[in-house]
């Protein structure tokens, strides 16, 4: 399974069977820069959630078969996607439904009709939230890191890393194949007055790739003349 975490984009899935309110709702994200999967049903949505685990849900109540009340429950009964925040769309307002949609866990209701600024400011907060609380688990390849408990773990053995180290490494795994100059890693590791040079940074890599072991280690690449990159 991919975590989405370790994407810079975040990933949004969009539960809806009215194409063309799924038409407006996906342009509209893919435009604000967030990488979009749909489902027209629950049984769709249950593979893409199988496959991905997104960064935020948008689920529409009123879905044939399964319904999004239903979904919203599932999502949370499992513990791949019990995190996942949830905005139901829907076009029963009545303070009843949306109480049971929170009782399943929906994090945020849009009643029907809405504007799409409303909506995308909807996204924006509940991305912000999660984004802040529950627990951050990157990965990328073998290895885990878990942001909360300053954890990480190659192939779910635990790797014990000094504060340098595990700052690198987070770095790199919060943008995967990106590469990074030596600098850009002084700056945001050390902090942009620290008095070390950038060979320091050479330094800590090898500490690094050496407590990672062979496999995972191998992972961290050194880009001749310009820095390095994960993955
Ligand atoms: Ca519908």
């Amino acid at each position: 399974m991919i975590c989405a975490m370790a994407n810079a984009r975040p990933q949004i899935l969009v539960i809806e069977d009215e194409p063309a309110q799924r038409d407006v709702i996906v342009y509209n994200l893919k435009k604000q820069g967030y990488a979009v999967r749909t489902a027209q049903n629950g049984d769709q949505a249950e593979l893409e959630l199988a496959e991905l685990v997104p960064d935020l849900v948008l689920l529409d109540w009123m879905l044939p078969g399964v319904s999004g009340l239903e979904l919203a429950r599932r999502i949370r009964a499992r513990p791949a996607t019990r995190d996942v925040p949830v905005i139901m769309l829907t076009a029963r307002g009545e303070e009843e439904d949306v109480i049971r949609g929170l009782d399943v866990g929906a994090d945020d209701f849009i009643t029907k009709p809405y504007s799409v600024a409303e909506l995308m400011a909807r996204v924006r907060s509940v991305l912000r939230r999660s984004s802040s609380g529950g627990v951050d688990i990157l990965q990328v390849g073998d290895i885990e890191m878990n942001i909360d408990t300053n954890r990480v773990y190659v192939t779910a053995q635990e790797v014990p890393l000094g504060p340098l180290e595990f700052n690198l490494l987070r770095t790199l795994m919060q943008r995967p194949g990106r590469v990074f100059e030596r600098d850009q890693l002084l700056n945001t590791v050390w902090g942009r007055n620290a008095d070390v040079d950038s060979r320091t940074v050479d330094v800590h890599i090898a500490r690094l790739r050496k407590a990672l072991g062979p496999t995972a280690g191998g992972e961290i690449r050194t880009i001749r003349g310009r820095g390095y990159s994960l993955g």
